[in-house]
């Protein structure tokens, strides 16, 4: 029996040069080794039906669900600046969408073999960055960070050859769709305005049915990107590979390949292997988002009737980014030190608290967690300017005005007890080669309750511990 789901694809109704017909590449021996209940039930689909032998051969793509159009999606980009006129997926199959409370997502198989889009690819997945990315796409969307998720990870009998051999596995991932500003690019640069027209009504009637023509959805989108990028950098995410291609225009985190979060906190800190000039560094991703989003509003030219004034209003938009992120950047650091009102020198105050860290690479997480509880100092190396920000920090609590309570209510709500630490996410990945999915499990429900106390997972890797550079897979 086949697996039925309720599917409608809009996507594949759009023009057919924005994608190949493609089903996933079955694989050898299945094995379900995760699916998230809760996501599925949100979704209206059953996770007995998922769990099921026909459920696990969808999931593996295998047997594609009733209902689905499987399709691998064109795209272009800017890889690490570089003009790339043809990626795509080369190593994922969108199955279709599910339409759920009124909201579409895209159920996506990454690792689902090879497609017309792999060039030298063999259009599979290994399984370290299938639950790397499972572990981290949880996390962030339980900090209430906006990004896509992972229904199921499947392994597939198989072995994929990386550095080494390796077990191989399918991510089922979901989103509010996986339109980039690559999939623009990819019209534009074939000079496609009757393409680009038709990609565009469908993105405004999918994510943002409020804005007026290509203006409002640039508008939005700048919007979007400036809400995301400001609360990522609260909590300390490095993305990694900040390409034109894995920046979705509906706003949400996607791709994660080489990305990782903060242990110690410096503004330079890279972790993607192959980023070696820093171009994707922690305190450059809202200057790279302007970039992108330059390269999204070029996108959007050739649909303005008249192209010159266009041009200088798009421009003032993009560089509005600067202004709205700066304002969404400010909303997130005043509430991590449990403010609500604001006043001018705020900017200042927290960027005098970063820099302190930045001096001895002090830990991101366990310092902002302590200022609720008084423990920040005890993991600030340099106690004399610690001791010197409290005072004008206490000085300003004071003059914010809500009770004592209420501010620690919100530090607590606002700066996490427990993230993805790199050397957590590698030591699950490493249990799991070993067949042993306990840490994977634990780590994973302990990331559903991110603003708890979790000591288990509180601490920074010791020295040796540390892994420095993530690999995409
Ligand atoms: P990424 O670095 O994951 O954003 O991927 C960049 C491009 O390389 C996309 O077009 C991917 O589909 C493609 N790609 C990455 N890994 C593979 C693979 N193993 N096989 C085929 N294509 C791949
Ligand atoms: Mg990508
Ligand atoms: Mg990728």
């Amino acid at each position: 029996m086949t697996l039925a789901l309720p599917f409608d694809n809009s996507y594949a109704r759009l023009p057919d040069r924005l994608f190949a017909r493609q089903r996933p590449v079955p694989v050898a021996a299945p094995r379900l080794v995760a699916l998230n209940d809760e996501l599925a039930r949100n979704l209206g689909l059953d996770p007995e039906a998922l769990r099921g032998p026909d459920g696990v051969e969808a999931l593996a793509g295998n047997t594609p669900p009733e209902g689905a159009e499987p399709i691998a999606q064109a795209y272009a980009g800017h890889q690490f600046g570089g003009w790339v006129p043809q990626l795509g997926d080369g190593r994922a199959v969108l199955l279709g969408e599910v339409v759920s409370d009124g909201r579409r997502y895209d159920l996506q198989l990454k690792g689902a073999g090879r497609t017309p889009f792999s060039r030298g690819g063999d259009g599979r997945a290994w399984l370290g960055p299938v639950l790397r990315e499972y572990l981290v796409s949880e996390a962030m969307h339980k900090l209430g960070i906006p990004t896509t998720r992972a229904l199921a990870a499947v392994e597939t009998g198989e072995t994929v050859l990386r550095e080494a051999p390796l077990p191989g596995a399918v991510l089922t991932r979901v989103a509010s769709s996986h339109i980039r500003v690559g999939t623009f690019q990819y019209l534009y640069a074939r000079q496609d305005t009757e393409g680009l027209q038709a990609l565009t009504d469908h993105v405004i009637a999918r994510h943002y049915p409020g804005a007026d023509g290509p203006e409002g959805l640039l508008d939005a989108v700048v919007s979007a990107q400036a809400r995301l990028i400001a609360r990522w950098m609260g909590v300390g995410f490095i993305h990694g590979v900040m390409n034109t291609d894995n920046m979705a225009v509906s706003g949400e985190t996607i791709d994660y390949g080489p990305c990782a979060f903060l242990d110690g906190y410096h503004p330079d800190t890279v972790f993607s292997s192959i980023d070696r000039h820093g171009r994707y560094a922690y305190a450059h991703q809202p200057e790279i988002a302007v970039w992108n989003l330059a390269q999204f509003a070029t996108c959007l030219l050739p649909l303005m009737p008249d192209r010159q004034a266009a041009v200088e209003r798009f421009t003032d938009l993009v560089n509005d980014f600067g202004t709205r992120y700066q304002a969404e950047w400010l909303e997130v650091f005043r509430a991590k030190l449990g403010l609500s009102t604001a006043e001018e020198d705020d900017t200042a105050l927290v960027h005098q608290l970063l820099d302190i860290m930045a001096t001895n690479r002090d830990d991101f997480t366990l310092v902002f967690r302590g200022l609720a509880d008084g423990s920040a100092a005890d993991h600030v190396t340099d106690r004399p300017a610690f001791d010197q920000w409290h005072e004008m920090w206490t000085a300003r609590r004071h003059r914010d005005g809500a009770t004592e309570a209420d501010q620690v209510a919100l530090m607590r709500r606002s700066n996490p007890g427990i993230i993805p630490r790199n050397h957590r996410v590698e030591e699950c990945i490493q249990a799991a080669v070993g067949g042993d999915y306990g840490p994977f499990h634990a780590l994973h429900a302990a990331l559903a309750t991110p603003f708890d106390d979790h000591p288990d997972y509180a601490t920074p890797p010791a020295p040796g511990e540390e892994v420095r550079a993530t690999f995409c897979g």
